[in-house]
């Protein structure tokens, strides 16, 4: 097909929604290590699981072998009312660029969450209230996943109990507001309505909270209180596949056209955004039938995959989750306060850890200010005033794009446009007052982290 006749924005039609998750795990030779339990080091059992966790969720989790899941027809009907996402050909960005590469972003922003966090956002709350739970529990960083939930739990009418990182809190009001809004009950994280909450904040007097922090409370109120589980908007395996409907549709809209892209981008936090976008192409890697470049982006202050160790640790800084075998820069690790652009957390997906660790999928730590400069350019010829998670994807877009041009490449790229940052304007305007710093933690300091790995028999750390 001519390249003339790709348009700007490659629209789905209602019925190529997905209707079955795609679960990546079951092409994978090696699993992604299981969760174990903290006190005994063993494989967490579904029963252990679902005192955390809705059963239907703890069944996806631990299912390694399915690999097509079927979507609800309720969680179709409400991914309707903002899917089919957009994948758009960056033709201005191409342009201003001078590159001879294809550029296109998969947007996932087109929601009042303003993120990809919705789509598993109403997986989760469908399955709670298939269970008859009265409510949720999570905690929330930067707010798009509270915001989510949130949205998530009224559209079901269950209850929503948020634990937001205080720093968070406190420099976002109105994402805070966005969530009331929706019925949530908001908490500035660590508290003293927890008795998690009230230990850290004894031995860290003033702290202003991590989502490690703030996943230790929501999952003791879920865990003391009747009727209610704990849902986590990252990292773990389920959310990844609900997460493959952002991979699915990109796959979709490019097949259409007969674009087959050569360099896939995604930034990683937890690595749900780039585990779903990258799912159906990795099968086809997995499965020897195609071969792509994927390129997780991280922040040089909080390089999980890139200075980080592949060993069990927790997902909280409580140390009441089960340990989770990844690439981690230790539970106790609360990147610099002076960090914006969120992908704070310490972890970083099992699925995607394996992955990485197998060689299938590199990975790249970037520093914000160079982030931040991404964003402005590309919000300038683009329109979208991207998310600062997101302009990390953005940063290494570019980056191949222009190496591109110097080489005369016509490489096709695909990078995951995760969310909007109409919230993150204290951020933009550090930047604009050029005041922005860029904060890369020493070897000292990681090797702090690395020192509260727990020590699990059979692995060597
Ligand atoms: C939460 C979030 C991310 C990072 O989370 P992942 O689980 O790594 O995808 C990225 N972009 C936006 C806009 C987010 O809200």
């Amino acid at each position: 097909m001519s390249e003339n006749t790709i348009p700007y924005k490659i629209y789905l039609s209602e019925n190529e929604i997905p209707d079955k998750w795609y679960n990546l795990r079951a092409d994978m030779k090696n699993k992604p290590a299981p969760l174990l339990n903290p006190a005994t080091c063993k494989p967490m059992t579904a029963d252990e699981l679902g005192v955390v966790f809705c059963d239907e969720l703890v069944a996806q989790e631990l299912d390694d072998t399915t690999p097509y899941i079927e979507i609800p027809q309720e969680i179709r009907d409400f991914y309707k009312m903002y899917r089919p996402s957009p994948l758009i050909r960056a033709y201005c960005l191409e342009k201003a660029l001078g590159t001879p590469a294809k550029i296109y972003y998969k947007f996932e922003g087109n929601n009042t969450s303003g993120s990809h966090k919705l789509n598993s956002a109403i997986a989760q709350a469908y399955y709670a209230k298939k269970q008859g739970l009265k409510g949720v529990t999570t905690e929330t960083g930067a707010g798009q996943w509270g915001t989510a939930l949130s949205m998530a739990c009224a559209y079901f009418g269950l209850d929503c109990k948020v634990f937001m990182v205080k720093v968070s809190y406190e420099q976002k009001p109105f994402r805070r507001e966005v969530m009331r809004t929706y019925g949530a009950n908001v908490t500035p994280s660590p508290s003293t309505t927890t008795a998690v909450g009230r230990k850290i904040l004894e031995a860290h007097p003033g702290t202003t909270g991590s989502l490690g922090c703030a996943i230790s409370e929501a999952v003791e109120v879920a865990t003391s209180n009747p009727g209610y589980r704990y849902v986590l908007g990252s990292v773990l395996n389920q959310v990844l596949l609900h997460q493959s409907v952002i991979g699915m549709e990109s796959k979709t809209a490019l097949d259409k056209y007969g674009v087959k892209p050569d360099v896939i981008i995604g930034c990683a936090g937890g690595g749900s955004n780039l585990g779903g976008l990258i799912a159906p192409f990795m099968g086809e890697k997995l499965r020897g039938e195609k071969d792509y470049q994927f390129i997780a982006v991280e922040p040089a202050s909080c390089p999980s995959f890139t200075r980080g160790r592949f060993a069990y640790d927790f997902c909280d800084t409580g140390m009441i989750c089960p340990l989770a075998k990844m690439y981690t820069l230790g539970s106790g690790f609360i990147p610099s306060a002076n960090h914006a652009g969120g992908l704070r957390f310490h972890g970083m997906s099992s699925t995607l850890s394996q992955l990485y660790h197998d060689g299938l999928m590199e990975a790249r730590a970037v520093e914000q200010t160079a982030v931040f400069a991404a964003a402005e350019q590309f919000a300038r010829v683009e329109g979208i005033l991207p998310a600062p998670e997101s302009s990390h994807a953005i940063r290494v877009a570019i980056d191949e794009a222009l190496r591109c041009k110097e080489t005369g490449e016509e490489k096709t790229i695909l990078f995951g446009l995760t969310g909007t940052g109409y919230f993150d304007m204290t951020a933009y305007e550090k930047f604009n007052d050029g005041v922005m710093t860029d904060y890369i933690p020493t070897d000292e300091d990681l090797e702090a982290g690395f020192k509260g790995l727990p020590v699990v028999p059979g692995q060597d750390q």
